[in-house]
């Protein structure tokens, strides 16, 4: 990681930079704030600056120390996260080391902005025990009673140091308080009071402020090439924090997909052309079943809101933007006698999909039965 790689937090870079460069870089330092803020990725890019051998304003990028650190394989740069296995016996010989080529993965597909439940997926970990375990410790010990493999400096980083139990800490205190010369630790949490307070009382701690939203909105609009206004939008819900914009933004793609879906398909039902259906219905198997299942419950939302609407109830629609104008023409299809039916066939879609149906052939006669569902309705 680069400094630039850093979305705003200037100040805490310019902090860094400076004790670096001026020599007073205190040893150990807690790095503290929600996974949005960039802790990570702050810690990950002033390791590569320190061992940089042509640093300026930010580490290089292309001297032998750059490319080691930069792919997180260098020898003296080394990483600890908490891990974990389904039996407790194995789960204490684990090693961050054993996954690092998913620790590696996940940092290159996020910048290092990622949460912990997006950690523990990528990591395997869903239902397992995550943790920062003894062997742990004494691993690192050992590889710090060693001189470094390049003779300079060695950096430690801990991610989530909230995970070490109190065995672990007890083991690494005098190392955090004592490490050897031009070995400098990193702890990166989101959850500074859960840390222990003796490993608290050994490190200087810098903690992170929520992101500016002008820097939210910008890094938005540079990495995702997404208009001002909209920016601006998802930054302000954001709250400060990356990871939540980009779960907003993630999201909003998936709903303008679901709203484009559910217009063609009501509009080839209601036509009731056969083969236009079947196109459909194969296209739309190659979504995937988790997609074919969220879009089914927002296409019950959208049944639900029309209903009200069509009822004269349009302050029970809580739909907005382009569903609620699409609802406001499409509201009087969906009456008493087709909003049950409809109702009814997205939610044996959504069951059938998920039950590991055949999509096409499940889609087929889903999108016929709507079909059908509208042509009787026409006849009255
Ligand atoms: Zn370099």
């Amino acid at each position: 990681m680069f400094f630039k790689d850093v979305i705003g937090q200037r100040q805490q870079l310019d902090y860094l930079i400076d004790s670096i460069n001026s020599g007073r870089i205190a040893h150990a330092q807690i790095i503290s704030g929600q996974a949005g803020y960039g802790g990570l990725t702050i810690a990950l890019a002033t390791a590569s600056y320190i061992f940089c051998r042509q640093k300026s304003e930010d580490s290089c990028g292309s001297c032998p120390e750059c490319y080691k650190t930069h792919s997180l394989q260098h020898p003296d740069f080394l990483l600890i996260f908490p891990v974990g296995s389904d039996s407790a016996s194995s789960s204490d010989k684990l090693l961050s080391v054993d996954f690092m080529p998913e620790f590696r993965e996940l940092v290159t597909e996020t910048g290092g902005y990622f949460t912990f439940e997006d950690y523990k997926l990528k990591i395997g970990l869903e239902k397992k025990q995550a943790q920062i375990r003894v062997a742990e410790a004494e691993s690192l010990l050992r590889t710090m009673s060693l001189s470094a493999f390049q003779g300079g400096w060695r950096v430690v980083v801990i991610y989530q140091p909230e995970k070490m139990n109190a065995e672990t800490a007890n083991k690494l205190l005098k190392l955090i308080e004592e490490p050897p010369l031009k070995t400098v630790f990193f702890l990166v949490t989101e959850q500074y009071g859960s840390v222990l307070p003796t490993i608290k009382s050994r490190c200087q701690l810098l903690r992170l402020p929520p992101l500016k939203m002008e820097d939210i909105s910008s890094a938005l609009q540079t990495r995702f090439g997404l208009s001002s206004e909209k920016s601006d939008e998802i930054a302000h819900l954001s709250r400060g924090n990356w990871c939540r914009a980009v779960q907003i933004k993630d999201n909003n793609e998936a709903m303008k997909e679901f709203h484009n879906q559910f217009v063609s398909l009501m509009r080839l039902c209601w036509k009731g052309n056969f083969v236009d259906i079947f196109d459909w219905a194969n296209e739309a198997s190659s979504l995937g079943r988790e997609f074919l299942g969220r879009f089914a419950d927002y296409s019950i939302q959208m049944l639900r809101d029309s209903y009200v609407q069509s009822l004269g109830e349009s302050e029970l629609n809580l739909s907005f933007g382009e569903d609620r104008a699409f609802i406001e023409k499409f509201a009087p299809f969906v009456n008493e006698n087709t909003v049950e039916p409809l109702v009814n066939e997205f939610s044996m879609m959504k069951r059938d999909v998920l039950m590991n149906g055949n999509s096409s052939i499940v889609l087929s006669h889903f999108a016929l039965t709507v079909s059908k569902i509208f042509s009787m309705n026409r006849k009255k």
